[in-house]
């Protein structure tokens, strides 16, 4: 039978139920369900060997959106994050996508840009020309460092020469693009980067200074799209309210920083939870959302002739489920198995996927009742906690700092005082 990842009331169950349920949906091991609780994770020799002068771990929730029906296949998705509302936001979307039959998704080969840094040339058209009639030789010698890759299928692929004007004159840059297949790829291509400069420099003259990856990953693009039929968003009126809100975006950088940052809520909480570098995918979001000279949202919202709303997400994505964190992490090892992707790709478009649904759950707020109403009563949850209140009232003062309104500090230490002065 076809796994659904459509449960009902999955919010309402205790953890030690959801964490059943996951296990049951990914067959994953009692260790790999231990490391999802965050129980196996918790071996401090797992710190030491990943950064320096580690002490400890940092601990984050890790919870799962359910609903999501991607290229007609059900997925669970872990989610890292410490923001309120995202989990459910991104399930609530996945589940109104479903109507539609959910998402659908593409994306570009795993090509990433390794860049190399000429400098002081004073011809730098003959020294674009003279490095590309070299091109076989540059490939050949950035091949030689990864056989390993080679024996995938992939490695240095071709070769761009970009000339671009500096405060100090033009630089020659050189653009290796390798395919790294399931890597990230950075260590990958700075060693190819590294590799090949002094053959640039002798190639080309001048001098090579830099010899690094871009996070500008233009080659390795995730798309994803989903149509939300009006009714299961509430009616024509939210669908509208949807677009102008994307307009706005698409006009104004203030709100557009606000719009992006919606779609990082979802995409990053996945990125974490897999183990990959989300600084990577943030830079690459962001400098490929500005590519055009002024910074647009990355994903767009259109009423369809039907009048229902039709969403699409296209941004770099370089993950990996290979190398970095991903495979030393007994956590993401264990999200890599419940999202039961066969390829970096796939984790790629799945990405795009929750970060489609991420905003459009934001937006859908936003042009109805406002983001606070759902925030509002996690975030009580939180603020009651935070201040130190016996767990059987939490309920209790959440309730009561909601309804007045008062979702503050100080008033919940004096709901907290009034109710266990009434129980005593
Ligand atoms: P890596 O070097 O650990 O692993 C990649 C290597 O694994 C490949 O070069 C290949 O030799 C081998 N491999 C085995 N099976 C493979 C497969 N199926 N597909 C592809 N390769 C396979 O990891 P990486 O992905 O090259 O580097 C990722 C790390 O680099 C991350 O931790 C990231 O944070 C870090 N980093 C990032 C930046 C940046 O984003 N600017 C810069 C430097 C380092």
């Amino acid at each position: 039978m076809e796994k659904t990842s459509r449960i009902e009331g999955f919010y309402k169950l205790p953890m030690a139920e959801r964490l059943k349920i996951v296990k049951t949906f990914a067959d994953l091991t009692d260790e790999e369900a231990m490391a999802l609780a965050g129980l196996g994770g918790a071996d401090p020799s797992i710190s030491d060997k990943m950064v320096e002068n580690a002490v400890g771990s940092f601990h984050m929730p890790l919870g799962i959106a359910v609903n999501f029906r991607i290229n007609d296949k059900d997925y669970l998705i872990p989610m890292a994050i410490e923001e309120p509302s995202v989990i459910a936001a991104a399930s609530n979307s996945a589940k109104m996508a479903r109507v539609k039959g959910g998402f659908w998704t593409s994306s570009t080969p795993p090509i990433m840009i390794g860049q190399v840094q000429l400098t002081g040339i004073k011809d730098p058209s003959r020294a674009k020309h003279v490095i590309l009639e070299r091109k076989h030789e540059i490939l050949e010698l950035a091949n030689k460092q990864d056989p390993m890759l080679i024996t995938l299928g992939g490695g240095a692929k071709d070769l761009e020469v970009r000339i671009i004007d500096t405060q100090k004159g033009p630089n020659v840059v050189v653009h290796l693009l390798v395919d790294v297949k399931d890597a990230m790829g950075a260590n990958a291509v700075n060693t190819m980067a590294e590799a090949v400069a002094p053959l640039v420099e002798e190639i080309a003259g001048g001098r090579v200074y830099l010899r690094i990856l871009s996070n500008l990953a233009t080659h390795r693009l995730a798309r994803a799209r989903a149509v939300w039929e009006k009714e299961a968003l509430g009616g024509e009126d939210v669908v509208d309210g949807v677009v102008e809100a994307y307009l706005f975006a698409e006009a104004d950088p203030y709100r557009c920083a606000t719009h992006n940052k919606g779609i990082m809520n979802g995409i990053d909480a996945v990125i974490i939870a897999t183990g990959n570098d989300w600084r990577a995918i943030e830079a690459g979001a962001h400098s490929y959302a500005a590519r055009s000279g002024s910074y647009k949202p990355l994903t767009i919202f259109e009423k369809t002739p039907d009048g229902d709303l039709a969403g699409t997400i296209e941004l770099p994505m370089a993950v990996g489920l290979i190398g970095g964190a991903t495979k030393v992490h007994p956590t993401a090892r264990a999200s890599i198995k419940l999202l039961g992707v066969k390829g970096a790709q796939e984790l790629g478009e799945v990405a795009a996927a929750v970060g489609l649904a991420q905003n459009l759950a934001a937006l859908r707020a936003l042009a109805t009742v406002g983001i606070q109403k759902g925030h509002m009563s996690l975030h009580a949850k939180n603020i009651v906690n935070s201040v130190g209140c016996p767990p059987e009232l939490v309920d209790e003062v959440v309730r009561i700092i909601v309804a007045e309104k008062k979702v503050r500090m100080d008033r919940a230490k004096e709901v907290i005082e009034e109710l266990k002065r009434k129980k005593t």
